[in-house]
């Protein structure tokens, strides 16, 4: 099937959200393709390349500045011509606007948020979360073509690929009644938890042990994140939560501390390559997604592997 990719880019830079679509695409394409579209930056094309089996690259007039109906005029001329079977937006608010405007325009399926895909012998299935992460429905898609924004910060693995890069001038068919004045950039957040290799996540039962959970991220170079209850105690700041109304989080190593680990944290963080938790309950959830897991309190437990780490100091992986 022919796998549309919707690139996002700011100031120059490509969402990362842009190659997981990319990665998702060369999941479902089976022998069809995966095809990048970018608008308004042609020179972000060759990054997509890499990723993709065809880069279309749009310009046009007035196009260098994400406009929902700019954007969706030109994606809906260049989808007449080259019709998908599947299209794939970031589940980001570029892809909550854009998705619905083209399901409508091009009366086909749309499903938001989705967390999983794969190819069926006609069609798709795709999964997504409902009631609040409460259970995870599986869909079945017969119709083509269909759309779906994707959750970010799943589907990681790198294809190496060296797709063409086809370049086509396209202008908006009417004018937008919406206008870019000015970008208003968001503040700063002071760390990104997403592209942490090590995480050391504290839950409720390790609050009193902020320092000492500090000092282990430091010594694995790693970040400090939270459970939502230490979010909302004010502990750390509302960037560095992991889970359902957080972020989705892939580290290399997470180290869960007194989290018991419900799975609305846990859908934030269990396809990290290697958990660690320590918990003093033994029937805590956070076990069931644990690679390694150590039945103790946080606070007796810390300064030992601390000290462990002190006396043997990791050496840093890449
Ligand atoms: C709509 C909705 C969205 C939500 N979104 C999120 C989200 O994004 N992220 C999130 O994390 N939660 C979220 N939650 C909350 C979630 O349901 C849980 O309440 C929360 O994850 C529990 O956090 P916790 O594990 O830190 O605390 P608790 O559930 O209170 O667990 C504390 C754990 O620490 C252990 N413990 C206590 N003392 C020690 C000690 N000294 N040493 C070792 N272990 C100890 C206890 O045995 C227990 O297992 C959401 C809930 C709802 C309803």
């Amino acid at each position: 099937m022919r796998v549309f990719a919707i690139a996002e880019h700011r100031l120059g830079e490509l969402n990362p959200t842009s190659f997981e679509l990319l990665n998702l695409a060369n999941k479902i394409k089976g022998d069809g393709t995966s095809e990048a579209v970018i608008i308004g930056d042609e020179t972000l094309s060759n990054s997509l390349a890499s990723h993709a089996d065809t880069v279309w690259s749009i310009s046009g007039d007035q196009l260098e500045n994400y406009n929902p109906e700019s954007h969706a005029d030109v994606l809906l001329q260049l989808f007449k011509r080259e019709p998908p079977d599947t299209v794939l937006l970031g589940n980001t608010s570029q892809g909550y606007e854009l998705a619905p405007l083209i399901a409508a325009k091009l009366h086909c399926p749309i499903v938001t948020d989705i967390v999983e895909a794969s190819p069926e012998q006609k069609g798709l299935t795709v999964s997504r979360y409902i009631y609040q992460g409460k259970l995870m429905v599986d869909l079945k898609i017969s119709r083509t073509p269909c759309i779906l924004t994707v959750r970010q910060g799943i589907f990681k693995n790198e294809a190496k690929l060296s797709g063409k890069i086809i370049k086509l001038k396209l202008n908006p068919t009417k004018p937008p009644k919406r206008r870019f004045l000015k970008l208003i950039e968001p503040e700063k957040c002071e760390v990104d938890i997403c592209k942490a290799d090590a995480i050391v996540a504290i839950g409720r039962g390790a609050t009193a042990s902020l320092q000492l959970a500090t000092k282990l991220a430091a010594l694995i170079g790693g970040t400090l994140a939270g459970s939502r209850p230490v979010i909302d105690s004010g502990l750390l700041t509302k960037d560095r939560q992991v889970g359902i109304s957080g972020k989705t989080v892939k580290p290399k190593i997470y180290i869960a501390l007194g989290i018991s680990g419900a799975f609305q944290h846990t859908i934030g963080m269990k396809d990290s390559e290697l958990i660690i938790a320590v918990n003093k309950d033994p029937q805590a959830p956070i076990f069931n997604v644990a690679h390694y897991g150590a039945i103790a309190d946080v606070q007796e437990i810390l300064p030992k592997i601390i000290n462990k780490l002190e006396e043997h100091p990791p050496t840093p992986t890449t």
